[in-house]
């Protein structure tokens, strides 16, 4: 089986999805992550992704995904990149390189490979991202599109940082995510967009378990 999960940044999707991923015995695949890796990338060579020549730097760029028990690691020319690419300055770079329809194909590739290699040997999986339902996997069994009041996925966000440690303007994330929206909302390639036959689940008044229990219903509900 595989579950489509798309949605805005900070909309809750990626915890969800995880948990959903875990409950169902899944395995779970955090496209974004992908994408922030090659942004990691741009921002150790200094190379802006809108200037030409940047194709070079994703040709030197090797992406791969490494399993481990808690799921997979993100490797970045060989080195474990998973919590290096946790920032708001890659969030923000990120959402810049994955305007770049090169990079668009070779993540598409990435994650159709992996998806396919796991449902092959028999397992299912809960795919995360911005255009899984619309492109990556438009036949996926099941899809949701999850989304929040900017203003929560601000708030959430916040709160998620502030465990980590770091200081945080609530005021400053708004302006993030909403321009991290409109940026991934209006790029000409594979845009965020809810795919027609998706689920929409709206967050905004949910806690998280009730989020799970609700997609897991509608997961199962349905076979
Ligand atoms: O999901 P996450 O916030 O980690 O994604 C970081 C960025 O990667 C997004 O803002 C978006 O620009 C890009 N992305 C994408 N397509 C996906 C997943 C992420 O364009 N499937």
């Amino acid at each position: 089986m595989i579950i489509a999960i798309d949605g805005p940044a900070g909309s809750g999707k990626s915890s969800t999805a995880r948990e959903v991923a875990r409950r169902m015995g899944a395995l779970f695949i955090d496209t974004g992550a992908m994408y922030r890796a090659v942004a990691l990338k741009a921002l150790r060579t200094g190379k802006a992704p809108e200037a030409s020549g940047f194709e070079a730097v994703l040709q030197e760029t090797d992406i791969r995904l490494s399993r481990d028990e808690d799921g997979l690691r993100i490797i970045l020319d060989g080195e474990d990149v998973s919590e290096a690419i946790r920032t708001e300055e890659v969030s923000t770079m990120s959402s810049r390189v994955s305007q770049r329809p090169d990079v668009r194909r070779r993540m598409v590739e990435l994650q159709r490979a992996v998806a396919r290699t796991e449902t092959a040997a028999g397992g299912s999986v809960v795919m995360e991202g911005r255009d899984i339902g619309t492109v990556v996997f438009p036949e996926a069994d099941r899809k949701f599109f999850v989304t929040a009041s900017p203003e929560i996925r601000a708030r959430r966000r916040a709160a998620q940082l502030q465990q980590k440690g770091e200081r945080v303007d609530e005021n400053v994330l708004l302006k993030d995510i909403t321009s991290r929206d409109s940026r991934d909302s209006s790029r000409k390639v594979s845009p965020l967009r809810q795919a027609d036959d998706a689920v929409v689940i709206d967050t905004s008044g949910c806690t998280f378990e009730e989020q799970v229990e609700n997609i897991l219903e509608l997961i199962h509900g349905n076979d």
